[in-house]
């Protein structure tokens, strides 16, 4: 086990891959509202980039109703503008939007229909720190957080085209990653960004595609979603460092009635419900429901995400009936695939360090330091 570390190389090199001056992300924090209320931290500008002036400079504890009217952004007690409206806080300051902190500037613009867009234009690096304890929680150990930091930033970076037709590069949900800015910081979580600050996974120069989960049950999923293909990096292995005394989801049961299932997915009268087909790591892939109308054929996953994550936890179960119902008996939370964040703690107290971690998930891949070109 101590040579794991031999399967990920470290490089220091630029990756062509990633765009100019995509260090500065656009964070879509609200979409479509009727009128949001904006302060900050301390002293703070909003700036009209209509005509690039400065429409009012004032401190932090004074809030501003902004609303759209008349074709623009109406700034409650100074004026209409145009817009976009930029709020610039000072330097240390935060910007508050509905009472939520965040770092960076925030950008409030006028999009179709008649309703606001608030954007966050954030560094990605303090993008991360409010992204990570929303992601990890913060008592897990060090070398831990330092690989998830590494696996969201190459996240982030890897999806920066998810909402590109909305006019930001990312959401602030489980979609992209869930960030609730500065009020989710934390100090280890903001030690292990700063620790890990500009390095990323890489597979053959591009971006690896470093999907996690919270708990494997034991083996890690192959990789289901058929549109990423060339990611041998991504592929089922034993995990024999999730089964933690302090995980919960470790292993799971879960009842649910035949009615439930035949209502959720529009069967006759159910009969059975048994598993029809199982993937390489042992997960259930396709699910036989024999009902009065003749027997369907689920996916695995799909009956998963219709009946709750939360309560099919995954998909590494074995089920048996209990007329009129079914009981699943199963292990791990999450889909499986990449890393395995209780496996993730497991190795950390183990004394692996970040390196052998992420070298065991995403076997094959390169620990790179990523460079951004300046802006022309
Ligand atoms: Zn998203
Ligand atoms: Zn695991």
């Amino acid at each position: 086990m101590k040579n794991l570390s031999r399967i990920i190389c470290l490089l220091i090199i630029l990756l062509s891959s990633i765009p100019a001056n995509a260090f500065v992300l656009r964070v879509g924090l609200k979409e479509a509202v009727s009128g949001i209320t904006v302060s900050a931290t301390s002293y703070f500008d909003l700036i009209d980039m209509h005509t690039n002036q400065v429409i009012l400079t004032t401190y932090g504890w004074r809030t501003y109703r902004i609303e759209t009217e008349n074709g623009g952004l109406a700034v409650e007690g100074v004026g209409t503008f145009q817009g976009p409206i930029i709020l610039v806080p000072m330097s240390d300051a935060f910007g508050k939007v509905d009472n939520q902190t965040y770092r960076g500037k925030l950008e409030i613009s006028r999009i179709n229909g008649g309703k606001i867009l608030v954007v966050n234009i954030i560094d990605i690096e303090q993008y991360l720190y409010g992204v990570l304890k929303c992601e990890m929680s913060d008592n897990f150990p060090m070398e831990a957080l330092k690989a998830q930091a590494i696996i969201a930033r190459t996240f982030a970076l890897s999806n920066m085209k998810k909402h590109q037709d909305k006019g930001y590069h990312l959401c602030p949900a489980v979609c992209c990653q869930v960030y609730k800015g500065a009020s989710a910081e934390s100090k280890p979580t903001t030690t292990a960004v700063d620790k890990t600050c500009s390095f990323v996974l890489s597979y053959e120069n591009n971006l690896a595609k470093t999907f996690y989960h919270s708990c494997c049950g034991g083996k890690t999923a192959p990789f289901i979603w058929k549109e990423h293909s060339e990611t041998p990096y991504l592929q089922t292995k034993s995990c024999p460092f999730c089964k933690h005394p302090r995980n919960s989801s470790y292993s799971w049961t879960q009842r649910i009635s035949f009615y439930e299932i035949q209502k959720a997915f529009s069967t006759g009268e159910i009969t059975s419900v048994s598993i029809k087909e199982y993937d390489e790591s042992g997960r259930a892939k396709t699910i036989l429901i024999c009902h009065s109308g003749g027997n369907s054929i689920i996916n695995a996953n799909k009956f998963r995400t219709v009946m709750g994550y939360t309560r099919v936890k995954s998909t590494l179960f074995s089920l048996h009936n209990d007329d009129p119902g079914v009981v699943f008996n199963g292990t791990g939370y999450g889909h499986g695939v990449g890393l395995c964040q209780w496996g993730a703690r497991g190795m950390a107290e183990a004394g692996y360090d970040f390196k052998e971690i992420l070298g065991f998930y995403y076997s094959g891949v390169c620990l790179q330091k990523i460079v951004f070109e300046e802006e022309k």
